[in-house]
């Protein structure tokens, strides 16, 4: 897919989806460059104490807005976990312990299986990548003024 087709694609979505997760005080750069890696479609990589991250999305990998849009929505799901996505340096001081290669393995692979249940959730309650693309806040209806603005009952008067 063209590059600034894709990135089209991903930006018009990214605010819904942003507002669908609860994830709208997070900065977004988005792009659309080849991964290195043959299997990579997209990354994500971020800093979460200060919620900004870049999402890149690979537009030769990713060929139609549906996989574009559940890439999306994969990667931000990475960021409503990234509190559990230490990175390598802060690991070592949080265990105490040094981080062996297999370690991090696992941690990456219980990331992975945890967005797996997730998107395998949302996708259950209606919430699809392409759902939460045209996500849009519901009103939330004041009280109506007829109930808030009913006059106290006087005494009745008796005779
Ligand atoms: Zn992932």
């Amino acid at each position: 897919m063209d590059k600034s087709d894709a990135l089209n694609i991903a930006r018009e979505a990214l605010g819904p989806m942003l507002s669908a997760l609860s994830l709208t005080h997070w900065t977004i750069n988005l792009t659309a460059d080849s991964e290195d890696d043959h299997e990579t479609l997209a990354s994500v990589s971020f800093n979460h104490l200060y919620a900004s991250a870049t999402i890149n999305i690979d537009p030769n990998k990713l060929s139609n807005p549906t996989a574009i849009l559940a890439s999306l929505r994969h990667e931000l799901i990475h960021l409503l976990l990234s509190p559990y996505d230490m990175p390598e340096t802060l690991l070592p001081e949080c265990t105490e312990a040094p981080i062996t290669p297999t370690l991090l393995k696992s941690l990456e692979h219980a990331n992975e299986l945890s967005i797996l249940n997730l998107e395998t959730t949302l996708d259950a309650l209606g919430h699809t990548a392409s759902a939460l693309a045209q996500y849009t806040q519901p009103q939330v209806n004041s009280p109506s003024k007829k109930s808030r603005t009913k006059k106290p009952r006087g005494r009745k008067k008796t005779t």
